[in-house]
């Protein structure tokens, strides 16, 4: 390995590539498609994470977890995702947006009670923010968290389009889920946003339905979260009240890297399926990859995917689990990386011609899945307005 590998900066984490890419081939390849098929989260799997160390991936190993840098969920998650993208939003859902946010936001107790119980598989998180009238303006939203005298907190409201949301067939909700809900206005008249931690049992919190028939992304599950008069002790509360913004922003920084390495894992699949097929096919008496349409289809992937390759490891490499402020690049990375790979996922089909339009081939799922990643964990329109209001501020930072 030489150590200018972006995407192994350390010999840990070429083994961890080496080990994850492996189990992948094993254990989540085999039911890839079938799962999409019956849009069905396949939850032993999810669970069987744990004892891998890979459910915990970025919290400290004290509670259950591995420890481990951006760089590290990076590579699980271009790992997972060269096989199936559904699993792995559910897995991100879990990890990065419950896990991940708890282990650098959460209170001391809460770390203890709870972060050993999701690294080990025991339970399964989700996060909610988006709501049925409220996505891109997350200010917007209008779950409400009201405190009582004895210290609880009333949330009322509803939750839309919530990974991990509900975990069966039969609508069993999410062991834990990470709330933000409106408590007010600051002295300036914004909004307050607070983070609640709502566990399965609490009074008032329910599945409003499962979402069925989405375009991609059916191996993971969707649904819509219902809290009615919901019931939350007081030390569920993670934080300050109204502090929500902070841990917000700096939480979203590492979704955005590993969606974009989702990203990252589709394009690879997609252009070593066409590559390999523009072998194995003969038209007109010659491989297609002697055709100079089909190159093009190789070869501007190929470029593609190496672009998006070192853009994804730079951000990586250069991202602090914790800190907010690598925003730029963040949503420059994810911006990028997501159209590469659903026009890497496209040419693959038009390399694979009638056959690239089956499941049994792949690809079409791969592109299917690939739409999600330019609308989940913000849309490509909000990326471009975060980026042109950063590079507004922050002129010089095109020229460091
Ligand atoms: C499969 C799936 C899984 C998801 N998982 C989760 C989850 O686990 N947790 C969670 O909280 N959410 C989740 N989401 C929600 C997702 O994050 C939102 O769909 C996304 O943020 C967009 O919000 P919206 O759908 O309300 O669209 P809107 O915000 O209503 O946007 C509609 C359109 O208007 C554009 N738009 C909006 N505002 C602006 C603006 N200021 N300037 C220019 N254009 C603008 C958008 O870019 C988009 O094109 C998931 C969604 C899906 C489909």
């Amino acid at each position: 390995m030489s150590n200018r590998d972006i995407a192994n900066p350390t010999e840990e984490h070429a083994m961890l590539r080496e080990m994850v890419r492996d189990w992948t081939k094993e254990y989540v390849e085999p039911q890839a498609h079938q799962h999409d098929k019956a849009e069905k989260f396949n939850l032993p799997l999810m669970r069987s994470m744990g004892e891998l160390g890979l459910l915990g991936i970025s919290a400290p190993e004290e509670y259950g977890g591995a420890g481990m840098d951006a760089v590290a969920c990076t590579i699980v998650h271009e790992e997972l995702s060269a096989s199936d993208p559904g699993f792995t939003l559910a897995y991100l859902a879990h990890s990065m947006l419950f896990v991940n946010n708890l282990a650098y936001n959460g209170n001391e107790d809460q770390k203890q009670r709870i972060l050993p119980k999701v690294c080990s598989g025991e339970w399964i998180g989700a996060m909610a923010m988006s709501e049925p009238d409220a996505g891109t303006d997350v200010l917007g939203l209008t779950t409400s968290a009201v405190q009582q005298d004895d210290g609880t907190w009333i949330l009322n409201g509803r939750k839309m389009w919530i990974t991990n949301g509900c975990i069966d067939e039969e609508g069993t909700p999410a062991d834990v889920v990470w709330v933000y809900a409106r408590t007010g206005e600051d002295e300036r008249g914004r909004v307050q946003l607070s983070t609640f931690l709502v566990e399965a049992g609490m009074p008032g919190y329910s599945v409003g339905q499962k979402i069925y028939d989405k375009t991609g992304m059916r191996a993971s599950n969707t649904a819509e979260l219902v809290f009615d008069d919901c019931v939350v002790p007081a030390e569920n509360l993670v934080g300050e009240v109204g502090g929500s913004m902070r841990h917000m922003m700096g939480n979203l920084e590492l979704e955005r890297l590993t969606l974009a390495a989702m990203s990252l894992g589709i394009a690879r699949r997609s252009l070593d399926e066409m590559n390999r097929y523009a072998t194995d096919r003969t038209a007109f008496g010659s491989k297609i990859r002697d055709f100079g349409q089909i190159q093009r289809h190789i070869g501007e992937s190929f470029a593609k995917y190496r672009a998006m390759r070192a853009y994804v490891y730079d951000t990586a490499n250069n991202l602090t689990i914790g800190t907010a402020g690598q925003r730029l690049d963040s949503d420059g990375v994810k911006l990028f990386a997501t159209t590469a790979a659903k026009e890497i996922a496209d040419a693959a089909i038009q390399v694979l011609g009638g056959y690239g339009y089956v499941g049994e081939y792949h690809v079409e799922r791969l592109w299917r899945d690939s739409k999600l990643l330019e609308i989940g964990g913000g849309t490509l329109e909000s990326h471009q307005k975060n980026i042109t209001r950063d590079l507004f501020k922050d002129g010089d930072a095109i020229n460091r």
